[in-house]
């Protein structure tokens, strides 16, 4: 870039006057930064503040996050998606009580060793939590670049990717900056990603208002629109499951899930379907274990949503205990609708939620379907 200098200087006037107010941002306390850093990866601004608040408020410091049981972290996050990220940081919490004295570590190679931590985290940190000259890429920092050079450069592409930390990397105040690490790489890094998510944007770029517009190659030669190039997305999975929303005086019956994903989370009992199976009479043999002995019935309601490439459909059956209702156990509890004294995946946070709201007329119940998708920030 011929003008980098002037290129930094546009866009660090216009972020002072455009930036947004998010709580992370008043703060340079680097394990608040670290903490919103982890929530707004494959979460929406507006989406994490409410999470982030109850969380620095429950957990303050890296020692009270260190503190606590994985079910209370868990808990808190709930609703969030993507939980390993909070297995992660409360995994790092402990390690930097341990070994690093309780403070979150400037020095690259001790953070960049943490549960959790990749390129992005470590830049994010590094930067705005230690003032240190680390680049960020993100999709809103890619897109910005690839513009602005008027490269074709995708960041799902590895070798792409690695071309736009280098020009990351270029562009990079290298002092620290002045007070607050005004001028420095941490504001620098929000301002990329802030210009990317209000005038940058996927569509429609907003080049008239754009402080970086005289700079910009892909506006010159008019291929903003064209740029980043677009990579063709795997199709996911399709997935059908099926879930028992059994109650017992307003609570609802809940398990501990195990596997590769949502491990640890709670939600009413389920099973993976094959083409064309029963879901009743597998949803029988699911509660069987547990004592729970239950008329079950289809109530038509389907939640979808999406997980790390799985396109899932869940088909939510009411069950009426034919039983008295078992004790809690070790892996299965009832819970109240909006108890957040454990860790409910987002499908079980909205399954109670939905028993809490009462029953619907079964017609009306039969057409309902109920929608989450995880999607980025913005
Ligand atoms: S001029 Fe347009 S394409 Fe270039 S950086 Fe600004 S908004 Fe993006």
């Amino acid at each position: 870039m011929r003008d980098a200098a002037g290129v930094r200087r546009s866009l660090l006037a216009w972020y002072r006057r455009n930036r947004r107010s998010m709580p992370w941002r008043e703060t340079s306390d680097p394990y608040r930064i670290w903490v919103s850093e982890v929530m707004l990866q494959q979460t929406q601004v507006a989406t994490a503040t409410p999470y982030y608040e109850r969380f620095v408020a429950r957990f303050p410091d890296v020692e009270a996050l260190a503190r606590a049981d994985r079910g209370g972290v868990l808990a808190l996050w709930s609703g969030l998606g993507y939980y390993q990220r909070a297995r992660h940081l409360h995994e790092a919490a402990g390690i930097v009580v341990r070994e690093h004295g309780g403070r979150v570590p400037s020095d690259p190679r001790a953070f960049a060793a943490l549960p959790g931590v990749g390129r992005y985290t470590l830049g994010a940190v590094l930067s705005m939590g230690f003032g240190l000259p680390w680049p960020v890429l993100d999709g809103n920092v890619a897109r910005v670049l690839a513009r602005l050079m008027a490269q074709p450069l995708a960041v799902k592409r590895p070798v792409d990717a690695r071309q736009l930390w280098a020009l990351a990397e270029g562009l990079l105040p290298r002092a620290r900056g002045g007070p607050g690490g005004s001028g420095g790489p941490g504001e620098w890094n929000q301002a990329l990603m802030e210009l990317g998510a209000l005038v940058c944007t996927p569509r429609a770029p907003r080049c008239e208002i754009c402080p970086l517009r005289t700079h910009c190659r892909a506006r010159a030669l008019g291929v903003q629109d064209s740029l980043p190039p677009v990579v063709a997305r795997r199709s996911p999975m399709r997935v059908r499951r099926a879930v028992a929303c059994v109650r017992h005086r307003g609570r609802l019956l809940v398990v501990k899930r195990e596997g590769a994903h949502l491990n640890g989370l709670w939600e009413p009992p389920g099973v993976e379907l094959e083409r064309g199976e029963d879901a009743g009479a597998a949803l029988a043999e699911r509660l069987k274990p547990l004592g729970v002995r239950a008329r079950l019935v289809d109530s038509g309601a389907r939640d979808r949503h999406t997980i790390t490439h799985h396109d899932i459909t869940v088909e939510v059956w009411e069950g009426k205990l034919r039983e008295p209702a078992p004790r809690a156990g070790a892996r299965h509890r009832w819970v109240a609708a909006a108890g957040r004294s454990i860790g409910l995946t987002a499908l079980g946070a909205r399954l109670a939620r939905r028993a809490k709201a009462g029953s619907k007329p079964a017609k009306a119940r039969a057409r309902e379907t109920l929608s989450r998708r995880a999607s980025p920030r913005a």
